[in-house]
């Protein structure tokens, strides 16, 4: 109530319960998303995104990711499809079989990374662009309606060409300013996630200091991906899935504390809250 004076048209993120699963559900009809991700170094991020993914109920999980990885990016998760690419024609057959696409989780920016953006940008699949797919766009910018762009402060200044400090100085301007130049939904992330498609700025109130760690991003990318999958339009799925995901962070700490809390932590709380 606190936001309506400071702008009518904003809207509190509340949770709204997921469609109870069709007794007669199968794993073909509650969607496959796709992470494209990984690059040397970083087949974390990929791995916690596809792993979120599933936690939220999405049917099936595929990964593209570099070939170095595939053999071993699900390891003690072996419900993730893990397949190594290394050129458009390789990811192709993988996104024809995909209706989300979750783009850049650790992508990175060199040759590897930049293929695969192209590739999956000439798509018509709905996709949720953030971390390197953000900075990515950021240096070749374009609009699209199906998509998601998740930026924090540091991406969401380069979407902008501007900075960081004048991201946080006015947030709402921020998160409106990135949605105008690039269509879709806009999510700028921080204390107080900002969620702007066209009919409203939507804030969730979830989510505590202790997700200030590595991969939390990357948790939120397929959380998104997977509601998406499982039928919400791009708007709920973005404003549900940064509610669930600051509230699975804030089980996970009221549990055992913010400090030390990881991306991972906030798995088994995910399944729990889409239960
Ligand atoms: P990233 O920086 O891409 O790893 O994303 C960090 C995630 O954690 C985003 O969803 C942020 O909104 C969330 N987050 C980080 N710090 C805080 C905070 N102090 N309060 C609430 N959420 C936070
Ligand atoms: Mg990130």
């Amino acid at each position: 109530a606190v936001f309506d004076r400071v702008n009518p048209d904003v809207f509190l993120v509340g949770q709204k319960p997921l469609m109870p699963r069709h007794r007669c559900a199968h794993k073909g009809n509650m969607g496959h998303v796709l992470v494209v991700g990984g690059d040397l170094g970083f087949s974390g991020a990929a791995r916690m995104a596809g792993e979120a993914a599933l936690r939220v109920g999405a049917g099936l999980v595929s990964i593209a990711t570099r070939s170095e990885h595939a053999g071993l990016m699900n390891l003690n998760r072996p419900e993730l499809m893990c397949r190594g690419v290394e050129s458009e024609a390789d990811l192709l057959p993988l996104l024809d079989k995909a209706n989300v696409v979750a783009l850049g989780p650790g992508l990175g920016q060199k040759e590897w990374g930049r293929t695969l953006f192209g590739a999956v940008l000439r798509s018509e699949k709905p996709m949720v662009v953030d971390a390197d797919g953000l900075n990515l766009l950021a240096s070749a910018p374009m609009g699209k309606s199906c998509w998601i762009l998740t930026p924090h402060p540091g991406e969401a200044g380069r979407l902008l060409h501007s900075s960081a400090q004048s991201v946080e100085r006015d947030r709402f301007s921020a998160v409106s300013a990135i949605r105008a130049a690039y269509g879709g939904i806009a999510v700028l992330k921080g204390a107080g996630t900002l969620i702007a498609s066209d009919s409203r700025i939507a804030v969730s109130t979830t989510g505590n200091p202790g997700m200030a760690s590595g991969g939390m991003g990357d948790v939120l990318s397929g959380v998104i991906a997977g509601l998406i999958a499982q039928g919400l339009d791009v708007q709920e799925a973005a404003e549900q899935g940064v509610f669930l995901h600051g509230r699975a962070a804030d089980l996970a700490a009221a549990r055992d504390g913010e400090r030390g809390l990881l991306a991972t932590d906030l798995l088994p709380f995910l399944k729990q809250l889409v239960n």
